[in-house]
């Protein structure tokens, strides 16, 4: 699986470092421009930007009580994108039920799946080397036999595309015919973006123990690269799934 961060929020001109100092904001640096853009709507709503509690002076302060308030409309400013791959359509389908998120994903109909590798889900993952009886006395290495399904898999997908060319049909109905023989299991890529309140939520939903192993392992590699975002906003998340 690889999660990378494409792009985050970036403050411009019209809150450059000048115009904070106008309003009153003295930031002390090392917030990021997600929190400071966070923290200037939020405190827009109530012309507060002078801090006048003491308890809510400090942008983490501030951030983190905004979302014990429930006022977590305001983390929808700011916004990640990540581009994903070596993930399954299996965990794909899971994820995009969150209809907060918004993606871009490969097409099976345009692009060739004949090279396209299964995702080992992290339970086969821990025992790849295990033998399993497939026969009465005979075994085989459960890595051997993924292996076999994916070969199998290709070889059915490009005997089905020729055989459709052949028949007239163009590329993309050949393909999108043949997919029909791919598993969840097989790999995808994507990209995805979300602002921080859904990300929270989806987070919520999936950096758990309840959820699918693959998608639980997803959300910890977004919820580490969203705490460098905007560290405030993923305080109350565990480093651990969620029970
Ligand atoms: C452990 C687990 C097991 C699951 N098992 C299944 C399963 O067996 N079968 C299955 O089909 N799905 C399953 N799901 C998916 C689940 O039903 C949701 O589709 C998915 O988690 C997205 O969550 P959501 O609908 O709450 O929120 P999102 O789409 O992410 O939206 C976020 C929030 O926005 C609000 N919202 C969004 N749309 C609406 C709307 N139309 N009306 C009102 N409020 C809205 C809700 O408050 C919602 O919680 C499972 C999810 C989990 C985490």
């Amino acid at each position: 699986m690889k999660v990378s961060l494409i792009a985050s929020t970036r403050l411009e001109g019209g809150l450059s470092r000048d115009v904070i100092y106008e309003l009153g904001l003295p930031f002390n640096g090392l917030e990021t421009d997600a929190e400071r853009l966070i923290e200037f709507a939020g405190r827009l709503c109530y012309k507060s930007f002078h801090r006048p509690r003491p308890e809510t002076a400090k942008t983490d302060d501030y951030i983190k009580n905004i979302i014990a308030q429930g006022h977590e409309s305001v983390l929808e400013h700011a916004s990640a994108s990540f581009h994903v791959s070596g993930v399954s359509r299996n965990m794909l389908l899971e994820l995009e039920r969150h209809r907060h998120l918004s993606f871009s994903v490969i097409s099976q109909r345009f692009v060739d799946s004949s090279t396209a590798a299964l995702v080992c889900p992290p339970a086969l993952e821990a025992h790849k080397h295990d033998m399993v009886e497939i026969e009465p006395g005979g075994f085989a290495e459960i890595d051997e036999l993924l292996n076999e399904s994916e070969e199998v898999m290709s070889n059915v997908y490009q005997v089905l595309v020729k055989f459709l060319q052949d028949k007239g049909y163009g590329r993309k109905q050949a393909r999108e015919a043949a997919r029909s023989v791919l598993p969840g299991g097989i790999e995808t890529e994507f990209v995805v973006s979300g602002n921080l309140r859904a990300w929270r939520d989806v987070l919520k939903k999936r950096y758990s123990k309840h959820a699918d192993a693959e998608i639980c392992e997803f959300a910890g590699e977004v919820l580490q690269r969203l705490r460098d975002i905007a560290e405030p906003v993923f305080t109350d998340f565990p480093d651990q799934p969620f029970d």
